[in-house]
């Protein structure tokens, strides 16, 4: 049998990028795959043919990571759909860089609720599901590890935020045999962030093996943290950034 047959996974933000690959790849590994996103609805009901075209279960749901409700709603939808929670990944995110002076009340707002506030919901409502072997899987940045070109103050500080959440989670849920960890990508081609985006040459350069790393590459982490190989490791901060933070 696969790796992940018989467990159930929430990613938030699985339309696209990072999420996406994470979606099909724990779908890939047997489990029952839920994701969320903001408004590509289209692009989230690809990922979910996709899946269900390599004879797996998929279900998207609308569910902005800034809206409180429309979290809680998502954990307990996909408990509904799929009749248990085994793995979540916080994945859902957006950055906002610039200078630290002109970084505007409305986007501080935007950016902790959507980065912090959303995880962290995220992870006390799927905490109310999980059982012994549950994982709370997020995605922080190489940002808040290691700053290497400014403009980055309120994305590293909202990235940031989910080290000190993945670090008390493992503690407190520890004696319940969940894992909470935190990876840390590098550059990663996705729309966020693409190849050939004005600051990628600059972005490769910065770490040690000179190129972006894939979606992919984060979702094969995310698949080994969910797996059997994940059982002893927590409060962990893994570092897929081809060495950026070296
Ligand atoms: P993309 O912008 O390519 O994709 C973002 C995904 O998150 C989409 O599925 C989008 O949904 C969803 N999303 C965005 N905002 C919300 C929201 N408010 N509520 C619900 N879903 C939302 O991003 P990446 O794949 O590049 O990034 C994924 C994560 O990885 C983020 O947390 C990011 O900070 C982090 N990261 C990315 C790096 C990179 O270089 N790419 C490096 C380090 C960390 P929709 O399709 O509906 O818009």
């Amino acid at each position: 049998p696969r790796p992940l047959t018989g467990k159930v996974a929430l990613v938030t933000g699985g339309s696209r990028g990072i999420g996406e690959a994470t979606a099909l790849r724990l779908a890939a590994d047997g489990a029952a795959v839920a994701l969320t996103y903001q408004s590509r609805q289209d692009k989230a009901g690809q990922v979910v043919k996709e899946i269900e075209r390599g004879g797996g279960q998929a279900w998207a749901v609308r569910a902005d990571s800034g809206a409180a409700e429309a979290v809680r709603a998502s954990v307990t939808g996909t408990v509904e759909r799929f009749g248990r929670l085994d793995i979540l990944v916080n994945n859902a995110g957006i950055g906002v860089l610039g200078p630290f002076e002109e970084i505007s009340l409305e986007d501080v707002d935007r950016v902790l609720r959507t980065n912090v506030r959303g995880p962290f919901l995220a992870a006390q409502a799927a905490a109310a599901h999980l059982a012994e072997g549950g994982r709370i899987i997020s995605i922080g940045s190489c940002m808040a590890e290691r700053v290497a070109f400014p403009g980055g103050t309120l994305y590293a500080t909202s990235k940031a935020a989910l080290t000190g959440l993945t670090r008390t989670l493992a503690k407190e849920l520890g004696p319940r045999g969940i894992t909470a960890n935190l990876i840390t990508p590098g550059p990663i081609d996705t729309d966020m962030n693409p190849a050939d985006g004005e600051s990628a040459t600059m972005q490769a350069g910065l770490t040690a093996l000179g190129v972006y790393g894939r979606a992919w590459d984060v979702a094969a982490t995310v698949a080994h943290l969910a797996g059997e190989g994940g059982r002893y490791i927590t409060g962990a901060s893994i570092a897929v950034d081809g060495g950026f933070a070296a």
